[in-house]
Order: C-alpha cells, then sequence, then structure tokens
C-alpha cells in the first residue's frame, strides 16, 4: 500500500505549533492526555461488546500498556480498544472538530503574556496533540476492532502527516512517541524513564477504570542468580500501575482534591482544576453515587448549538454513556461529572432512560443539589460564587424559563447588577434587606448596557429618592422578567412599566393631591396631544418619574417592552407593536410652557410640532429609534433658528 501524505487542516497546524513551540508549562500531562483516549478507546468498545455490536473483536483482556525504552528513547502508549479505520484516523487526528476552534484561535492571537495563553489552552485542552510537546515524532498504529487491515499514522507536527494502510496491527492504537532530547531548563524530563512514567499514571491517572500496565524491573536477578548460574535473565513482568479506584464511590476521606481534578480533567478536557466537586451518595431502594463538578471557566462553545452537556453515565462502575442528557437539564448544562447508577440495566439506550421513572429521580436530586451547592457557595465563599456567576450566570438564568419547580432557588442564586453598588452584583435578598421605607416592589430595568439604562430618564424619581434599581443587561433578562412574578413575596415591577408611586405613606399621599391639581391644569393638553400622536402613542399623561428630563415613554403595565418585541422578531415570532405611553414632566420649563402656548392658543403656531420633537426627544433619551429621523431633524432646525 502506499503512503498517502495529508496537510493538517489549518486551525490543527496552528495548534500544533503551540504544541511543538511547548508554551505549556507542565509538560507531564501529555501522558494523561493519551491515557485519557486510550480508556475512552477501551470504553467504547466494552460498551459495543455489551451491545452485540463488537463483531469479531477481542474483549477478553482489555487494557493500557505503557512502554519506556531508554535506549531507543522511546514511550509506547497502547491500548486493544476500538481503534480507528483509515478514514477515522483522517478525521479525527488531521483535523479538530470542536466547533469554539475558531473563537479560541483568535483569542490566542490576541492574548497578552504566556500566562494568558496558557490559561486559553488549559480550558480548551489539546488532547492528542499535546504529544508534541515532549516528541520530535510521533507514529499511531491503529485497526478498528473487528476489522483486517490497520493504518499507520506518522508526523512531526510540521504541516503534514502520513498514512499507510498495513496488514498486520493489533487491535486498538499503538502510540508511539520518539521523545525529545531531555532539557531540565524546559522542564522536560525524561519521559523514556520508568520512574518518571509511574509516578505521572499515579499522579493523573489512577482512577482510570482500566488497567495500565507497564513492564517494571523482575524480581532482583543479581542476588537470585548465583555464580557462574546459566539461567537466561528474568524478563520484565509488567505491573498494574494505577488502583483503578472509582472515585465516585469512595467516601470523602479516602479521596484527595487532587484525585478528583484529575478526575474531572479526564472527563471535561479542561486542563484547569475545577471550582467546585460535589458528591452525592444515595442509598436505598435505587443506589447511585454522583460526582459533579462546577467548572472555574465557561467553555467556548457553550452557547453554541450542540454543545454536549457534561455527565456520563455508568451502570455498575461500566461507562454507558457521555452526555447524558436525562440527567441534567441544558440550564446545567456546564456541570460536569459522573452518575454510577446500580440498578440499571447495563443495555439501557437512551430510549429507555426518556422514559425511566428512577432516572426522573436521580434527575431531580442532582438539580437540587447542584442548586444546594451554589446556595452554600453564595452563602459561604463569596469569591468563589462571583466566579462561578460570571462564568455562567447567563446560563443558569435560562431556567428562570424552563425550570418552574426550581425557579424559586434558581432565583436565589442569582446575582444582579443594582444601581447599589457600581461594581459588585447584588442577590435579590440583599436588595429586599436594603428597602425603603415604604417601598413595595423590586425595581429593576433591563436594555443593552448598564451605562444607557442607568441615565435613561425613566430612573430619575428612582434616584431622587435613593431607591435601588436592577439593571438587567442581558438578552435572556427581558426574557425571563416576564414570567416571574416575585420573590419573597415582593413584586417585580419594571421602572419603564406602568405608572410608578414612590415613597412612604404619607409622602404619597401628599404627592395624591399635588398630582390632582396638576392633572386639572394640563387636562387639555394631555387631550390634545393624545389625539396629536394617536398614530404612535396610546396616551400622553402626567409623569411621577421624571425630575429633570422633559418627557419619556413607557410600557402600559402588561405590554411587551419594544427589546423583547425585537427580541421575539429576531427569533422569528411574528409580534405586533404595542403602542407606548408618553409621560411629560409638568415641572419641566418646556411642558409647562407648551401648556401655556397651548391654553392660550389652542391651534396656535407651533404647538403640533413641539408635541411631536417632545416625543422624539423621550424615544432618543431611552436609546430607541425615532420612526422618521430626518423629519425630526427638520422640526429641531426650524425651532432652533427661531431661538436665534
Ligand atoms: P479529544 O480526545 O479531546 O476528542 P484528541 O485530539 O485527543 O481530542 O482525539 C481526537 C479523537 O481521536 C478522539 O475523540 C477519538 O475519537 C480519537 N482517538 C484518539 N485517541 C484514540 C485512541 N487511543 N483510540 C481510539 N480513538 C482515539
Amino acid at each position: 500500500m502506499p503512503t498517502e501524505t495529508f496537510e493538517f487542516q489549518v486551525e490543527a497546524r496552528q495548534l500544533l505549533q503551540m504544541m511543538i513551540h511547548s508554551i505549556y508549562s507542565n509538560k507531564d500531562v501529555f501522558l494523561r492526555e493519551l491515557i485519557s483516549n486510550a480508556s475512552d478507546a477501551l470504553d467504547k468498545l466494552r460498551l459495543e461488546a455489551l451491545r452485540d455490536e463488537a463483531q469479531g473483536a477481542d474483549v477478553s483482556d482489555l487494557h493500557i500498556d505503557i512502554e519506556a525504552d531508554q535506549d531507543a528513547r522511546t514511550l509506547t502508549v497502547r491500548d486493544n480498544g476500538i481503534g480507528m479505520s483509515h478514514d477515522e484516523v483522517v478525521q479525527l487526528i488531521g483535523t479538530i472538530a470542536n466547533s469554539g476552534t475558531a473563537t479560541f484561535l483568535r483569542e490566542l492571537k490576541e492574548a497578552k503574556d504566556s500566562a494568558a495563553t496558557e490559561g486559553l489552552i488549559g480550558q480548551f485542552g489539546v488532547g492528542f496533540y499535546s504529544a508534541f510537546m515532549v516528541a520530535d515524532q510521533v507514529t499511531l498504529l491503529t485497526r478498528r476492532a473487528g476489522e483486517t487491515h490497520g493504518t499507520r499514522w506518522t508526523s512531526s507536527g510540521e504541516g503534514t502527516y502520513t498514512i499507510e494502510t498495513v496488514d498486520e496491527a493489533p487491535q486498538g492504537t499503538t502510540v508511539t512517541l520518539h521523545l525529545k532530547p531531555v532539557d531540565n531548563e524546559d522542564k522536560l524530563y525524561d519521559y523514556a524513564s520508568p520512574w518518571k512514567i509511574k509516578e505521572i499514571v499515579k499522579r493523573y491517572s489512577d482512577f482510570i477504570t482500566w488497567p495500565i500496565r507497564m513492564a517494571t524491573e523482575g524480581p532482583d536477578t543479581a542476588t537470585a542468580a548465583t555464580e557462574g548460574d546459566e539461567e537466561p535473565p528474568v524478563p520484565r513482568e509488567p505491573e498494574t500501575l494505577n488502583s483503578m479506584k472509582a472515585l465516585w464511590a469512595r467516601s470523602r476521606d479516602e479521596v484527595s482534591d487532587d484525585e478528583y481534578h484529575e478526575l474531572y480533567k479526564h472527563i471535561s478536557h479542561d486542563w484547569h482544576d475545577p471550582l467546585k466537586t460535589v458528591r452525592l451518595q444515595a442509598e436505598g431502594t435505587f443506589e447511585y453515587q454522583a460526582l459533579l463538578f462546577i467548572p472555574s471557566q465557561a467553555p467556548h462553545d457553550l452557547f453554541m448549538q450542540g454543545h454536549k452537556r457534561g455527565v456520563q453515565l455508568y451502570v455498575k462502575r461500566v461507562f454507558i454513556m457521555d452526555d447524558c442528557e436525562e440527567l441534567m437539564p441544558p440550564y446545567l448544562r456546564f456541570v460536569k461529572g459522573v452518575v454510577d447508577a446500580q440498578d440499571l440495566s447495563l443495555n439501557v439506550s437512551r430510549e429507555i432512560l426518556q422514559q425511566d421513572r428512577q432516572i426522573q429521580m436521580m434527575h431531580r436530586r442532582l438539580v437540587k443539589k447542584v442548586l444546594s451547592t451554589l446556595k452554600e457557595m453564595m452563602a459561604g465563599e463569596p469569591d468563589q460564587y462571583l466566579t462561578f456567576w460570571r462564568e455562567f450566570g447567563r446560563v443558569l438564568k435560562e431556567g428562570l424559563l424552563s425550570d418552574f419547580e426550581n425557579r424559586d432557588s434558581i432565583l436565589g442564586v442569582c446575582s444582579f447588577a443594582s444601581t447599589a453598588d457600581p461594581e459588585a452584583p447584588t442577590a435579590l435578598k440583599q436588595y429586599v434587606e436594603r428597602m425603603k421605607d415604604g417601598q413595595e416592589h423590586i425595581y429593576y430595568v433591563t436594555g443593552e448596557s448598564r451605562q444607557s439604562i442607568e441615565n435613561s430618564p425613566h430612573m430619575e424619581a428612582f434616584r431622587a429618592k435613593g431607591i435601588e434599581v436592577l439593571l438587567l443587561t442581558d438578552p435572556v433578562d427581558e426574557v425571563w422578567v416576564e414570567s416571574v412574578p416575585e420573590f419573597d413575596g415582593r413584586q417585580l415591577r419594571s421602572i419603564v412599566k406602568g405608572e410608578v408611586d414612590l415613597g412612604t405613606e404619607e409622602e404619597k399621599k401628599e404627592a395624591g393631591a399635588e398630582r390632582e391639581k396638576r392633572q386639572q391644569e394640563f387636562a387639555e393638553l394631555l387631550t390634545w396631544m393624545t389625539g396629536q400622536l394617536d398614530a404612535e402613542v396610546k396616551e400622553v399623561r402626567l409623569s411621577s418619574r421624571l425630575t429633570v428630563s422633559p418627557a419619556c415613554v413607557v410600557s402600559d403595565t402588561n405590554d411587551a417592552t419594544p427589546a423583547l418585541e425585537n427580541l421575539y422578531r429576531a427569533m422569528g415570532q411574528d409580534v405586533p407593536r404595542a403602542k407606548r405611553i408618553l409621560e411629560l414632566n409638568p415641572d419641566h420649563p418646556l411642558v409647562s410652557g407648551l401648556n401655556r402656548a397651548h391654553t392660550e392658543a389652542p391651534d396656535g403656531p407651533g404647538t403640533a410640532e413641539v408635541a411631536e420633537l417632545l416625543y422624539g426627544m423621550a424615544l432618543l433619551a431611552e436609546g430607541g429609534e425615532l420612526k422618521d429621523p430626518s423629519r425630526f431633524i427638520t422640526l429641531m432646525a426650524d425651532r432652533l433658528e427661531r431661538t436665534l
């Protein structure tokens, strides 16, 4: 069979360049990555065998073998797992499928220093390619279980790789690294040393559920053999390097944090430690163990379609599937981990899982456990919680829309930017504690950025009275606020909707009397303006929320805001525009002036234009769009000209 030469896909080439030039300081992790791949390959083969799909495959002694040859300076990692077909090698090893790759590489280019670069790589994880941190040439010989021919792949990581079909190859995958020279300054240890390999396996891969074997020195031949003895030297004996203990089934004090973290890295392909480890062991009629992790950084594809949820399902220690959707709702898709159920069948399929009542119970319990962990974190480890919120808050908030049963718990662990603090977000509980005398509701405003909403006219009365307002700027905020009526018995109220009535009982009474008077003074103007602007607004009324601005536009209590309407439209739904309400500030000279002019000459020149300009200004002030900007400019220029 001829040898074919292929080029790496562009993204793959860029990643390889980084690996070759070794910007990652902890090079030991390459072995963890190779072992992780080998372990996955063994899991996959066992699963096929369980389903009777592994025709002709040998599943009698599934394991991983490591061979370190100090003379040849090679290190070989072999598994007798599922292997890869010729096309799979090209597909899987020559390209990078991760949907966040492009973003990742762009960020990498922009990364200022090596620490930032390292952080990004750790977050992305580069799997097999990390072999090029320690090797200048890598050969991969593989045969798909059940197939007859094998495939040999070789590369020095520089742009191209070669592939040839071979007649003889053991089942599974053998990766041989031709190691770079030892260089202690560059933290390149002697990876051909069995001692070093043993140490790395123990540290990073101890929990792997398959035996990882390496031939080490046999019994001491020097003392066993007497002088002149002609017996051949005792061959090296394979030793199992890992304990294979399933960490999730052990009690907390038997397992170190480091061990948990390594399991996390194996499952998640993240090179960073997780933010939090969550254990759950359920006993009784339906027994299962769960070990869940909250990562410390969001992956690049968290908001992309097809992002996989990270919980693996095991049945009685046997890996059954990745990404078990039935165990975690989409709004907790960032949670990674393992769930091992004792009473499910090894043959369990997705269809069965969807119906299974026990799985549904596990799902409920796991969700509650994650939420209670977040609650504890919020109370006891505020720094960790803030990291969590920064990375995953947007995702968690999706649960306010989808998980009715846990809505209060979710709301309880949410944080929001607030006028109370320019930096740190606040929990609703803290907001409630800070509420002013006489304040009944929790007030919020949604919008595109903190700056634009913080300075909107709607905020004026709240600022004047020192009433805190939550500033919600995530797109998902527009949506959930519509369906969450209250927190802890207090209504959530948008400051751009309906009427506002602030202050203590006393103040409200006083303001009521004052308003009555104003109402009479302005009644005619308001009726006239409502008629004038009829095409645009449903009502013109006096405002109790303005102190400085002449006017603002608000939505009726039960109507959608323009931003929400836009969001629905972006999702392809045809929603009619709800007419809004124009509110005037009777204390503003422009408004009182207009009232005077209108009373003196109801059809006097210019009043209609001023009414229109007032409406346009109110729209602009909230960052809205004018229907006819050039008409607005003409009217405005005309008015200004008359003042000169
Ligand atoms: P990742 O493991 O993060 O998916 P890798 O670059 O390490 O990325 O591997 C890419 C793919 O190549 C794996 O997902 C797997 O399908 C395949 N692969 C790698 N190593 C092996 C192996 N030892 N046996 C079978 N398939 C493998």
